[in-house]
Protein backbone atom coordinates (compact mmCIF):
# COMPACT_ATOMS: atom_id res chain seq x y z
CA UNK A 1 0.00 0.00 0.00
CA UNK A 2 0.90 3.79 -0.51
CA UNK A 3 -0.36 5.70 1.50
CA UNK A 4 -0.12 9.69 0.02
CA UNK A 5 -0.65 12.52 2.41
CA UNK A 6 -1.58 15.16 -0.25
CA UNK A 7 -3.26 17.88 -1.89
CA UNK A 8 -6.75 17.64 -3.24
CA UNK A 9 -7.69 20.87 -5.62
CA UNK A 10 -10.42 21.47 -7.91
CA UNK A 11 -8.63 22.90 -11.18
CA UNK A 12 -10.19 25.59 -12.99
CA UNK A 13 -8.18 25.40 -16.47
CA UNK A 14 -8.33 28.61 -19.12
CA UNK A 15 -7.18 28.12 -22.52
CA UNK A 16 -4.96 31.32 -23.37
CA UNK A 17 -3.12 33.38 -25.71
CA UNK A 18 -0.31 34.21 -23.67
CA UNK A 19 0.11 34.90 -20.14
CA UNK A 20 -2.07 37.57 -18.16
CA UNK A 21 -0.04 40.19 -18.11
CA UNK A 22 0.22 42.98 -15.38
CA UNK A 23 -2.83 45.28 -15.26
CA UNK A 24 -4.00 43.30 -18.24
CA UNK A 25 -7.95 41.96 -18.77
CA UNK A 26 -8.15 38.82 -20.86
CA UNK A 27 -10.76 36.63 -22.48
CA UNK A 28 -10.19 32.65 -22.27
CA UNK A 29 -10.87 31.12 -25.15
CA UNK A 30 -12.09 27.74 -23.24
CA UNK A 31 -12.87 26.57 -19.35
CA UNK A 32 -12.80 23.27 -17.93
CA UNK A 33 -12.84 22.46 -14.11
CA UNK A 34 -11.22 19.23 -13.08
CA UNK A 35 -9.99 17.36 -10.21
CA UNK A 36 -5.94 17.69 -9.44
CA UNK A 37 -3.37 18.78 -6.94
CA UNK A 38 -0.41 17.29 -7.11
CA UNK A 39 -1.28 14.90 -4.27
CA UNK A 40 -4.52 14.28 -5.81
CA UNK A 41 -3.33 13.61 -9.46
CA UNK A 42 -0.35 11.11 -7.50
CA UNK A 43 -3.14 9.44 -5.56
CA UNK A 44 -5.05 9.16 -8.78
CA UNK A 45 -1.60 7.82 -11.14
CA UNK A 46 -0.96 5.29 -8.60
CA UNK A 47 -3.96 3.77 -8.61
CA UNK A 48 -4.12 3.77 -12.32
CA UNK A 49 -0.98 1.98 -12.31
CA UNK A 50 -2.29 -0.48 -10.15
CA UNK A 51 -0.72 0.50 -7.06
CA UNK A 52 -2.93 -0.14 -3.73
CA UNK A 53 -3.17 3.55 -2.44
CA UNK A 54 -5.01 5.17 0.30
CA UNK A 55 -4.76 9.27 0.05
CA UNK A 56 -4.85 11.12 3.04
CA UNK A 57 -6.05 14.51 3.28
CA UNK A 58 -8.78 17.05 3.67
CA UNK A 59 -11.65 19.22 1.66
CA UNK A 60 -14.60 21.30 2.22
CA UNK A 61 -17.72 18.85 3.41
CA UNK A 62 -19.44 20.00 0.60
CA UNK A 63 -17.54 18.76 -2.09
CA UNK A 64 -18.41 15.18 -1.61
CA UNK A 65 -18.37 14.93 -5.44
CA UNK A 66 -14.31 15.03 -5.13
CA UNK A 67 -14.77 12.01 -3.03
CA UNK A 68 -16.54 10.07 -5.93
CA UNK A 69 -14.24 11.12 -8.57
CA UNK A 70 -11.10 9.84 -6.29
CA UNK A 71 -12.79 6.88 -5.62
CA UNK A 72 -13.79 6.48 -9.05
CA UNK A 73 -10.02 6.04 -9.94
CA UNK A 74 -9.87 3.42 -7.39
CA UNK A 75 -8.51 5.74 -4.79
CA UNK A 76 -8.97 4.68 -0.97
CA UNK A 77 -10.29 8.18 0.70
CA UNK A 78 -10.95 6.52 4.28
CA UNK A 79 -8.57 9.33 5.39
CA UNK A 80 -9.64 12.54 3.68
CA UNK A 81 -10.90 14.80 6.25
CA UNK A 82 -14.18 16.41 5.96
CA UNK A 83 -13.79 20.19 6.95
CA UNK A 84 -15.20 23.21 7.00
CA UNK A 85 -12.37 25.38 4.86
CA UNK A 86 -12.77 25.78 1.28
CA UNK A 87 -11.29 23.03 -0.54
CA UNK A 88 -7.74 23.84 -2.40
CA UNK A 89 -8.07 24.82 -6.03
CA UNK A 90 -5.75 26.32 -8.49
CA UNK A 91 -6.47 29.03 -11.58
CA UNK A 92 -4.62 27.39 -14.22
CA UNK A 93 -3.67 29.19 -17.78
CA UNK A 94 -2.58 27.23 -20.66
CA UNK A 95 -0.92 28.22 -23.99
CA UNK A 96 -0.44 27.01 -27.00
CA UNK A 97 2.65 26.34 -26.48
CA UNK A 98 1.70 23.44 -24.04
CA UNK A 99 3.23 26.15 -21.18
CA UNK A 100 0.93 26.39 -17.84
CA UNK A 101 1.02 29.35 -15.43
CA UNK A 102 -1.15 28.74 -11.89
CA UNK A 103 -2.33 29.91 -9.05
CA UNK A 104 -2.98 28.14 -6.03
CA UNK A 105 -5.50 28.81 -2.85
CA UNK A 106 -4.25 25.41 -0.39
CA UNK A 107 -7.54 25.76 1.40
CA UNK A 108 -8.23 22.64 3.44
CA UNK A 109 -5.15 21.02 2.27
CA UNK A 110 -3.49 23.47 5.04
CA UNK A 111 -5.77 21.90 7.42
CA UNK A 112 -4.43 18.36 8.14
CA UNK A 113 -4.01 17.06 11.85
CA UNK A 114 -1.08 15.79 13.97
CA UNK A 115 -4.00 13.03 14.94
CA UNK A 116 -5.04 12.67 11.45
CA UNK A 117 -1.50 11.35 10.42
CA UNK A 118 -0.78 9.55 13.55
CA UNK A 119 -4.08 7.79 12.71
CA UNK A 120 -2.88 6.45 9.24
CA UNK A 121 0.71 5.46 10.54
CA UNK A 122 -1.04 3.38 13.03
CA UNK A 123 -1.78 1.59 9.81
CA UNK A 124 0.91 1.08 8.37
CA UNK A 125 2.15 -2.37 7.61
CA UNK A 126 5.77 -3.92 6.08
CA UNK A 127 6.41 -2.61 2.79
CA UNK A 128 4.33 -0.10 2.74
CA UNK A 129 5.24 3.51 1.59
CA UNK A 130 4.45 6.78 2.49
CA UNK A 131 4.52 9.79 -0.16
CA UNK A 132 4.41 13.55 0.65
CA UNK A 133 4.58 16.68 -1.70
CA UNK A 134 4.61 19.81 -0.35
CA UNK A 135 1.06 21.23 -0.66
CA UNK A 136 0.18 20.40 2.47
CA UNK A 137 0.78 21.38 6.12
CA UNK A 138 2.65 19.43 8.67
CA UNK A 139 5.09 17.94 5.97
CA UNK A 140 8.03 17.47 8.27
CA UNK A 141 6.05 16.02 11.39
CA UNK A 142 4.60 13.17 8.84
CA UNK A 143 8.05 12.45 7.11
CA UNK A 144 9.35 12.50 10.24
CA UNK A 145 6.52 10.22 11.58
CA UNK A 146 6.18 7.91 8.61
CA UNK A 147 10.19 7.11 8.73
CA UNK A 148 9.78 6.23 12.69
CA UNK A 149 6.79 4.03 12.15
CA UNK A 150 8.83 1.99 9.53
CA UNK A 151 7.37 2.99 6.35
CA UNK A 152 9.34 3.77 2.96
CA UNK A 153 9.15 7.37 2.51
CA UNK A 154 9.18 9.32 -0.76
CA UNK A 155 8.88 13.35 -0.73
CA UNK A 156 8.51 15.21 -4.09
CA UNK A 157 9.01 18.81 -2.28
CA UNK A 158 6.67 20.79 -4.62
CA UNK A 159 6.62 23.64 -4.33
CA UNK A 160 10.15 23.55 -3.63
CA UNK A 161 11.15 25.04 -0.15
CA UNK A 162 14.39 24.53 -0.03
CA UNK A 163 15.39 24.93 4.29
CA UNK A 164 11.96 22.77 4.60
CA UNK A 165 13.67 19.81 2.14
CA UNK A 166 17.40 19.93 3.71
CA UNK A 167 15.75 19.58 7.52
CA UNK A 168 13.66 16.52 6.11
CA UNK A 169 16.07 14.84 3.92
CA UNK A 170 17.25 12.13 6.81
CA UNK A 171 13.72 11.18 6.65
CA UNK A 172 13.79 10.35 2.92
CA UNK A 173 14.20 6.64 1.24
CA UNK A 174 13.88 8.95 -2.16
CA UNK A 175 13.44 12.47 -2.80
CA UNK A 176 11.64 13.40 -6.44
CA UNK A 177 12.39 16.59 -7.96
CA UNK A 178 12.23 18.23 -11.65
CA UNK A 179 14.85 20.40 -13.13
CA UNK A 180 13.62 23.81 -10.78
CA UNK A 181 13.05 21.93 -7.92
CA UNK A 182 16.78 20.38 -8.45
CA UNK A 183 18.54 23.27 -9.20
CA UNK A 184 17.06 25.17 -6.32
CA UNK A 185 18.12 22.30 -4.18
CA UNK A 186 21.59 22.53 -5.39
CA UNK A 187 21.81 26.59 -5.40
CA UNK A 188 22.93 26.58 -9.26
CA UNK A 189 21.52 27.44 -12.83
CA UNK A 190 22.21 24.94 -14.53
CA UNK A 191 20.52 21.54 -14.32
CA UNK A 192 24.13 20.01 -15.38
CA UNK A 193 25.34 21.34 -12.36
CA UNK A 194 22.84 20.22 -10.54
CA UNK A 195 23.26 16.55 -11.09
CA UNK A 196 27.01 17.12 -10.68
CA UNK A 197 26.28 18.87 -6.98
CA UNK A 198 23.31 16.89 -6.05
CA UNK A 199 25.10 13.62 -5.19
CA UNK A 200 27.97 15.16 -3.92
CA UNK A 201 26.23 17.43 -1.11
CA UNK A 202 23.97 14.17 -0.54
CA UNK A 203 25.57 10.99 -0.95
CA UNK A 204 23.49 8.88 1.27
CA UNK A 205 19.95 9.81 -0.41
CA UNK A 206 18.69 8.34 -3.81
CA UNK A 207 17.66 11.31 -5.98
CA UNK A 208 15.27 10.65 -8.92
CA UNK A 209 16.02 14.27 -11.26
CA UNK A 210 12.85 14.29 -14.22
CA UNK A 211 13.94 16.71 -16.83
CA UNK A 212 10.66 16.70 -18.98
CA UNK A 213 11.51 16.12 -22.64
CA UNK A 214 14.56 14.71 -21.67
CA UNK A 215 13.57 12.10 -19.60
CA UNK A 216 14.98 10.92 -15.97
CA UNK A 217 18.32 10.61 -14.02
CA UNK A 218 18.41 8.61 -10.48
CA UNK A 219 21.35 8.11 -8.58
CA UNK A 220 22.00 6.74 -5.14
CA UNK A 221 25.51 6.31 -3.24
CA UNK A 222 25.21 2.92 -5.56
CA UNK A 223 23.42 3.39 -8.90
CA UNK A 224 23.50 6.07 -11.65
CA UNK A 225 20.79 5.46 -14.21
CA UNK A 226 19.17 7.62 -17.03
CA UNK A 227 16.24 7.04 -19.15
CA UNK A 228 15.33 8.85 -22.10
CA UNK A 229 11.91 9.79 -22.59
CA UNK A 230 9.53 8.93 -24.98
CA UNK A 231 9.48 11.18 -28.28
CA UNK A 232 5.43 12.28 -28.57
CA UNK A 233 4.09 15.93 -29.75
CA UNK A 234 3.64 17.23 -26.30
CA UNK A 235 -0.14 19.27 -26.07
CA UNK A 236 -0.23 19.72 -21.99
CA UNK A 237 2.74 19.04 -19.89
CA UNK A 238 0.01 19.90 -16.54
CA UNK A 239 0.66 16.72 -14.39
CA UNK A 240 3.33 15.02 -16.09
CA UNK A 241 5.81 15.01 -13.05
CA UNK A 242 3.05 13.97 -11.05
CA UNK A 243 1.94 10.84 -13.46
CA UNK A 244 5.90 9.85 -13.45
CA UNK A 245 6.14 9.46 -9.67
CA UNK A 246 2.95 7.77 -9.25
CA UNK A 247 3.64 4.73 -11.82
CA UNK A 248 7.36 4.45 -10.83
CA UNK A 249 6.41 4.27 -7.07
CA UNK A 250 3.82 2.01 -7.91
CA UNK A 251 6.38 -0.05 -9.83
CA UNK A 252 9.00 0.07 -7.22
CA UNK A 253 6.02 -0.73 -4.38
CA UNK A 254 5.58 -3.93 -6.39
CA UNK A 255 9.20 -4.69 -6.28
CA UNK A 256 9.80 -3.74 -9.97
CA UNK A 257 13.94 -3.04 -10.75
CA UNK A 258 14.12 0.79 -10.30
CA UNK A 259 15.45 1.10 -14.61
CA UNK A 260 12.63 -0.89 -15.21
CA UNK A 261 10.05 1.54 -12.80
CA UNK A 262 11.93 4.57 -14.53
CA UNK A 263 11.14 3.51 -18.02
CA UNK A 264 7.32 2.59 -17.70
CA UNK A 265 6.73 5.53 -15.24
CA UNK A 266 8.20 7.36 -18.65
CA UNK A 267 5.99 6.19 -21.48
CA UNK A 268 3.04 7.11 -18.78
CA UNK A 269 4.43 10.35 -18.55
CA UNK A 270 4.85 10.98 -22.38
CA UNK A 271 1.25 9.98 -22.92
CA UNK A 272 0.08 12.38 -19.81
CA UNK A 273 1.96 15.27 -21.91
CA UNK A 274 -0.38 14.60 -24.79
CA UNK A 275 -3.59 14.89 -23.28
CA UNK A 276 -5.25 17.95 -22.05
CA UNK A 277 -5.46 18.88 -18.24
CA UNK A 278 -4.25 16.50 -14.91
CA UNK A 279 -6.09 13.45 -13.86
CA UNK A 280 -8.23 12.67 -17.10
CA UNK A 281 -4.93 12.79 -18.76
CA UNK A 282 -3.38 10.00 -16.51
CA UNK A 283 -3.11 7.03 -18.59
CA UNK A 284 -4.11 3.08 -17.11
CA UNK A 285 -1.09 0.82 -16.64
CA UNK A 286 -3.06 -1.00 -19.79
CA UNK A 287 -2.76 2.13 -22.04
CA UNK A 288 1.12 2.53 -21.09
CA UNK A 289 2.11 -1.31 -21.64
CA UNK A 290 0.34 -1.02 -25.19
CA UNK A 291 2.24 2.31 -26.14
CA UNK A 292 5.25 0.76 -25.00
CA UNK A 293 4.84 -2.50 -27.03
CA UNK A 294 4.50 -0.28 -30.40
P1 LIG B 1 7.20 18.32 -13.94
O1 LIG B 1 5.87 18.11 -14.58
O2 LIG B 1 7.19 18.06 -12.47
O3 LIG B 1 7.90 19.58 -14.32
P2 LIG B 1 8.90 16.99 -15.87
O4 LIG B 1 8.64 18.12 -16.79
O5 LIG B 1 10.32 16.68 -15.55
O6 LIG B 1 8.12 17.12 -14.49
O7 LIG B 1 8.21 15.70 -16.51
C1 LIG B 1 8.15 14.46 -15.85
C2 LIG B 1 8.39 13.36 -16.84
O8 LIG B 1 7.42 13.47 -17.89
C3 LIG B 1 9.74 13.39 -17.54
O9 LIG B 1 10.70 12.69 -16.78
C4 LIG B 1 9.44 12.72 -18.88
O10 LIG B 1 9.55 11.31 -18.75
C5 LIG B 1 7.98 13.09 -19.12
N1 LIG B 1 7.87 14.24 -20.05
C6 LIG B 1 7.74 15.55 -19.73
N2 LIG B 1 7.67 16.32 -20.83
C7 LIG B 1 7.76 15.48 -21.88
C8 LIG B 1 7.75 15.65 -23.32
N3 LIG B 1 7.64 16.86 -23.89
N4 LIG B 1 7.86 14.53 -24.08
C9 LIG B 1 7.96 13.30 -23.54
N5 LIG B 1 7.98 13.07 -22.20
C10 LIG B 1 7.88 14.15 -21.39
Amino acid sequence: TVFNVGSINVDHLYQVDHFVRPGETMGSSSYQQLLGGKGANQSVALAKAGAKVKHVGAICHSDTHIIEQLQSYGVNTEWVAKVEETTGHAIIQLTGEAENAIILHAGANHTLTSRQIKSVLDNLQQGDWVLLQNETNLVAEALQAAQAAGAKVAFNPAPMDVELTRKVLPYLDLLIVNEVEAMDLAQVDTIEAAADKLPKDYPDIAVMMTLGKEGVRYFSAQEDIQVPAFVVSAKDTTAAGDTFIGFCLAELSQGTPMQQAMTKACAASAICVTRMGAAPSIPTMNEVNDFIAQ
